[in-house]
């Protein structure tokens, strides 16, 4: 138990090992979602461009307010305004231009108008209802930095400054090899004499696919020394880095350790954590490789705390961790444990704050647990809970 590492010291170690890609591609911005972006965006423009109405109104001066203000000009959104003539008022719109002169905007509930003249009940201040040149952005502004991931408002803001196409990384191809004789594809018979689904493929895909990353899919591998070799180098050999699963353990059955010791080499072996123990880090050839484990739940926990952060920084992002929360423990934990334990729970909003309650079955060979589970609460080695202490937790659902 002794050589087991600590998670934290493993992810440094695999962190400091991730090469970002270099690669950017000029990418049409309804494409871009989901990427991440190579290098600093800058706003060539003011938004909005000039001062402009926050309400259907009339505009005006301020000092004027008290008087009866004949209406001088019309002004929609998308027209140029003329200067506004002095003891007069513009009908006005929203996202019309201020017309020089006016410094406020009246909104029309309070404003009644007879015979082309307005007058105004109760008081105003200058700049009032006026949105002003620049409020969101200004030219030369960073607008979004190198780094970022490309969500829908990140896009919208994108538009706003007038680009049509943004530098992006190419995504990262990611090959998976799942490893194990009783696996059986979805879709290719009947799982009977001991053969199981391949579910670890499907977890994964689904991961990459969230990650905006291209899964090169590996097949399943024999439990055979010579065909998990050939299956790595092959792998190796198209990818930016290779995601194993299963075979990483210690049973003659488990031949990855050995075939990437003899072809590649070994970086760090087995973890001070439950689920996922027996995950491996390493290289085939120059290609990085990550052993995970076989357990179904093994392997979703393993990648969201270590594959995710070390493919998301050769991907180039500057958010690496899961997003962390603190909860109320709707569970206990008698018995100190030696390894940091990532339990399966749900979060609840309750009148007491967050509180998390774990999936009755935590066992890593079921999948279950992480299906209908949001989050994963963190159990520090030697630690006991009682029900109501707070305990540490990452969101799963936001991501995942
Ligand atoms: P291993 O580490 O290869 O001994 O695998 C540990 C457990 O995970 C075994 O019960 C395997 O049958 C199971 N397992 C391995 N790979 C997969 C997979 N791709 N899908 C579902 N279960 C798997
Ligand atoms: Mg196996």
């Amino acid at each position: 138990m002794s050589t087991l590492l600590p998670i934290e010291q493993a992810l440094v170690r695999m962190l400091a090992a991730a090469k970002p890609i270099g690669d950017s591609v000029d990418t049409p911005l309804i494409d871009a979602i989901g990427r991440v972006l190579s290098q600093d965006v800058l706003s060539a423009i003011d938004v909005p461009p000039a001062d402009n109405s926050a309400m259907d109104g009339y505009a005006l001066r301020s000092a004027e307010v008290a008087n009866a203000l004949p209406v001088s000009q019309r002004i929609p959104a998308g027209a140029v305004s003329a200067p506004l003539a002095k003891g007069t008022a513009a009908r006005i719109f929203t996202g019309a231009p201020i017309p020089e002169g006016a410094d406020t905007v009246v909104m029309q509930e309070v404003c009644s108008v007879q015979t082309g003249v307005v007058t105004i009940s109760g008081a105003v201040s200058a700049g009032d209802n006026i949105r002003r040149c620049g409020q969101d952005i200004h030219a030369g502004e960073t607008v979004l930095p190198a780094g970022r991931l490309l969500r829908p408002q990140d896009l919208g803001l994108l538009a706003s400054v007038g680009l049509a196409t943004v530098p992006v990384y190419r995504p990262l191809r990611i090959a998976v090899v799942s490893t194990g004789d009783e696996l059986l594809e979805p879709g290719s018979g009947r799982a009977v004499g001991g053969r199981i689904y391949n579910s670890n493929r499907y977890t994964l895909a689904g991961l990459l696919h969230n990650l905006g990353m291209q899964l090169i899919d590996g097949g399943i591998v024999a439990d055979d020394p010579d065909a998990t070799a050939q299956a790595l180098l092959d792998a190796a050999s198209g990818a930016d880095c290779v995601i194993s699963t299963g075979g990483v353990s210690v049973g003659e059955e488990d031949h990855v350790k050995a075939q990437v010791e003899l072809h590649g080499r070994l970086d760090l072996w087995k973890l001070a954590i439950k689920p996922g123990k027996p995950l491996a880090f390493g290289a085939i050839g120059d290609t990085p490789f990550i052993g995970l484990p076989g357990n179904p739940t093994s392997v979703f926990v393993t990648f969201c705390l270590l594959a995710r952060p070390f493919l998301s920084r050769m991907q180039g992002l500057d958010e690496l961790g899961l997003p962390a929360l603190t909860a109320r423990a709707g569970f206990n934990i008698d018995k100190p444990g030696k390894r940091q334990d990532y339990l399966r729970v749900t979060l609840s909003s309750t009148v007491d704050g967050l509180v998390a309650n774990t999936y009755a079955n935590q066992s890593s060979g079921v999948l279950s647990s992480v299906s209908r589970s949001n989050a994963l609460a963190i159990i520090p080695v030697g630690a006991t809970v009682a029900e109501g202490d707070t305990v540490d937790v990452l969101l799963l659902d936001l991501l995942t």
